[in-house]
Formats: structure tokens, sequence, C-alpha cells
């Protein structure tokens, strides 16, 4: 991965450093010879004008006649003038040791020029130096008379462009040198939180969620050090509550089984037992086989709701329907201790809503049954149905002992329970409200308890009418 970084970084930089350093220098080359062929033509066409005002075809009288013309005009170069007439015989060479006047001297560009065209033309000889030529046509009221042709050896242009050249060259290397260096520092630094991230996954996998990411910046890796922290703290707490609710079921389970084996070993080792021992033996072992049958029933209850959310199974029930159902089936053993369980419904409340019956129904049995198994005899148990915004508010009072300040969050955890033996006595398994409270957050809604002002208990229970309100749990 390191590597890759570095190669990439450095095969990206070297490619545009090479087609950089190939277009400069096309560029630098094209202008610099633009701009001499420019002053060269400038030059051509002012001597052009010149002689063409005292032409002269004769020889003899040519080199003093255009010497002041051509010299004045191509003094401190090294620029040659030659002037040809029509039959391209030299009429006047600034490079007075040829000693070419008279002679005839063809050249393409010659050639053009006599044709009324301006031309250049540059040439390299092998392992000679760049020569670029110019002509151009002498005119007077007759028509072209002549030809004005210069040229020069130009080696500064080339030697210009080589040292440019040279010098973009140790620039770019200096460049990447620099790039792979500082690439090399990048490479480490992207992939050290992967290789972070790599180790502290093999960790998880371990089953050690522990592991934490260190989160440096605020960049895009410092936001996925968080969300990653963030769901070993899940998982850690997952495993924690895992590991706790093993550990309580355990217990629980023990209890009952630690009931059995003390009345089976009584019986084993009683002499002599009469009929009506052994039955109260197993009476007693048919009691605690019950509870363990509960608690069970209720443990497989919990981890159903826990585990599959998606399988609530909704449909348009009316609450009112729901509350009547559990005051008919609850009635019984209220009037046993001459409790009274009653209901009232806001005119408004009676709105269908979705949800799954069965998991509803058991969800206010469960408090319901409390509001009657804690309320001493001769109380009450009132129950209110109303709208309150989105959501379908239960009110379930009794006028029993209530729940101590510190306890409210408790009650509704896994097997706890406020007064353990006297729960016991009534049959609790401590995981009533837990399975109450899983039912309604898995419809969006929620729960809470208060104490009236007499002193009981309100367990206050929000649900919401449509699916869409789920997503905005009262909690
Ligand atoms: P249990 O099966 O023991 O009733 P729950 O989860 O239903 O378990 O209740 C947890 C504990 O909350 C109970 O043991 C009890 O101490 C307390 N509790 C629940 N409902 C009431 C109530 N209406 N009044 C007083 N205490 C209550």
């Amino acid at each position: 991965m390191r590597f890759t970084i570095v190669a990439t970084y450095i095969a990206v930089i070297l490619i545009t450093l090479v087609l950089m350093i190939i277009y400069t220098l096309g560029a630098l080359s094209d202008n610099l010879y633009n701009s001499e062929f420019v002053d060269m033509f400038t030059k051509a066409n002012i001597i052009s004008e010149n002689v063409s005002q005292i032409w002269e075809n004769d020889t003899a009288v040519t080199e003093d006649k255009y010497n002041d013309y051509v010299e004045n005009c191509l003094s401190g170069t090294n620029i040659r003038g030659v002037i040809t007439n029509t039959s391209y015989t030299i009429l006047y060479d600034t490079n007075k040791e040829s000693a070419l006047i008279g002679k005839v001297f063809m050249r393409d560009t010659l050639k053009d020029a006599m044709q009324g065209l301006q031309t250049s033309y540059s040439e390299k000889p092998d392992g000679g130096q760049r020569m670029i030529s110019v002509a151009v046509p002498v005119k007077n009221n007759e028509g072209i008379i002549g030809c004005v042709y210069l040229a020069q050896n130009i080696a500064t242009i080339d030697t210009t462009v080589a040292a440019t050249r040279t010098s973009m060259a140790v620039f770019s290397v200096l460049i990447i040198v620099l790039i792979g260096l500082l690439s090399v520092g990048m490479g480490y630094v992207i992939t050290s939180p992967i290789e972070q991230f790599r180790k502290a996954a093999r960790e998880i996998s371990k089953g050690n969620f522990s592991i934490r990411m260190k989160v440096t910046g605020h960049n895009e890796l410092a936001q996925m050090s968080e969300t990653f922290n963030y769901m070993c703290e899940e998982l850690d707490s997952f495993e924690e509550q895992r590991r706790k609710f093993v550990s309580d079921a355990s217990h629980e389970l023990k209890t009952p089984m630690a009931g059995i084996k003390l009345i089976c070993d009584s019986i084993l080792n009683a002499e002599n037992i009469d009929m009506q021992t052994v039955r109260e033996f197993l009476s007693d072992m048919s009691d605690e086989v019950d509870r363990l049958t509960r608690i069970i029933d209720r443990l497989l209850v919990l981890t159903k709701l826990t585990s599959d959310t998606s399988a609530l199974r909704l449909e348009e029930t009316e609450l009112s329907v729901i509350i009547e159902n559990v005051i008919k089936k609850i009635t019984a053993i209220a009037e046993e201790k001459d409790i009274v369980v009653y209901a009232d419904y806001a005119d408004d409340a009676r709105l269908p809503v979705a949800l799954d019956y069965d998991r509803i129904y058991e969800a206010i049995y469960n408090i319901v049954d409390n509001a009657v198994k804690y309320t001493p005899n001769g109380g009450f148990v009132h129950i209110t149905l109303q709208n309150e915004d989105k959501f379908q508010r239960i009110d379930i009072e009794d006028n029993g002992p209530g729940i101590p300040e510190g306890e409210k969050d408790k009650i509704f955890d896994r097997f706890y329970r406020l007064d353990d033996s006297r729960a016991r006595d009534t049959g609790g398994t401590g995981l009533g409200l837990a399975i109450t409270k899983e039912a309604v957050l898995m419809h969006g809604g929620s729960i809470e308890v208060n104490n009236s002002d007499e002193g009981g208990s309100i367990f206050t229970i929000r649900l919401p009418y449509a699916q869409d309100g789920r997503e905005e749990s009262a909690l």
C-alpha cells in the first residue's frame, strides 16, 4: 500500500514534469526563433525599401552605393546581407572576403522572394550551427527588380534552449526527490491508521472489544476512528449485557434447582417416610418446577423480543380493546385482593393503532399484574388512555408502595426486583418489566414510571400512531 502510494505519486509527478519540460522548451525555442525571424524580416524590408530608391544593376558601383544603407541596418549584428537582381546575380554582399559580387547566388528562398513572397528558412547541418535566413523582394514601379537576402548562424538560441533544458532537468530531479520524500511521509500518514484499523479488527475478531483507535485531528480518518470506537463501545456493551444476562439467568435458575435438589435429598435421606410427607415434598417440588418453567418461558419471550425486531405482526388495533381484555383477565385475581381495576378513555383516544396485539397485550398485562400484585388489599388500579402529540398515552396508576426515586430506571432491568424475597413470594421473575420495555421500544414507543401524589406508582407507556412515528421514539 505504502509502496503503491509512493510509486503513484512519483509516476504522476514524473509524467507531469516531462510533459512540462517538452512543452516549455518547444514554446521557448519557437518564441526565440520567431522573434529572430521578425527582426530579420524588419531589417530586410528596411534595406529593400532603401535600395529600391537608389537601384543600380551595375556591379561595379553597387557595393559603394548600397554599403551605407545595408551596413547601417545590420550594424551590431552578425547577419550577412546579400542583394541580388532578378537574374540572381549578387549586387552586394556584406561578406567582402567571399568576393561573390557579380556571381550568381541561387537559393529556394530567393526564388520565392522573386515571386513577391517574404520567405524564411532554417537549417542545421550535422555538427554545425543552426543557420536561419530570410529573403524579401525589392520592388519599384516596374515591379520586382531584385531581392534582399539575410542570413545568420545562431548558436545562442540552441544554447539557451539547452541550458534551460539542463536547469529544468536538475530542477525536476530535485522535485522528484522532494516529492519522493514527501510521498513516503504521506504514505506513512495514510497507511499507519489503516494498519491500526487492521490490528484493531483482528483484536475484535478475537473477542477483545476493549480496543480503541487513537483519534487525532478532525479529518475523515479521525471521523472513521471515532465511528470505529463507537462500534467497539457498542460491541463492548452488548458483550457486557450478554455476560450479565447469562450470569443472571444462571443465578435465577440455580435457586429453584437448589430447592428441587434439597427436596430430593430430603426424601432420599429420610427413613420410614410416610406418604403424606412425600406428597408435601413433591408439592413443594412441583412449585419449584412451576417457577423454573415460568422463568424459562419469560426468558424465551425476552430473547425473542430482543433478537427479532423485524418480526412484529402489526395489525390495526384499538388500545382500549387491549386494555379491556387485560382488565377482563386480571379481574378474578384482583377480586381476591378486593382491588378494583378500571379504565377511562379520552373521547378522541379510540383510534386504531398499528401494533402487534400479543406483544402489547403482554406489555400492558405485566404492568397491571404488577399493580395488582404489589398493591395492598382494598386498593385500586386505574388505567387511562389519551392522545398526546403523535402518541397514544396509557397511564396505569395504583395506590401501592410506589417505586423509590433511585430505582425508577433499574426496575426495567432483567431480573431486577425491589424486594427480592417479597417478589419471589408473589411468583415474580424480575423479567416482566424488561419484557414490557422491549415490546414498547420495538413499537417505537417509550415507558417511564413516576409516583402519584398518594405515593403509588404510575407507569406511562407512549405508543406512536403510525409506523412513521416509530422513528421518533418518545424516549
Ligand atoms: P416481577 O416479576 O418480580 O414483578 P417485574 O420486572 O415485573 O418483575 O418488576 C420488577 C420489580 O419492580 C418488582 O420486583 C417490584 O419490586 C417492582 N414493581 C413493579 N411494579 C410495581 C408496582 N406497581 N408497585 C411497586 N413495585 C413494583
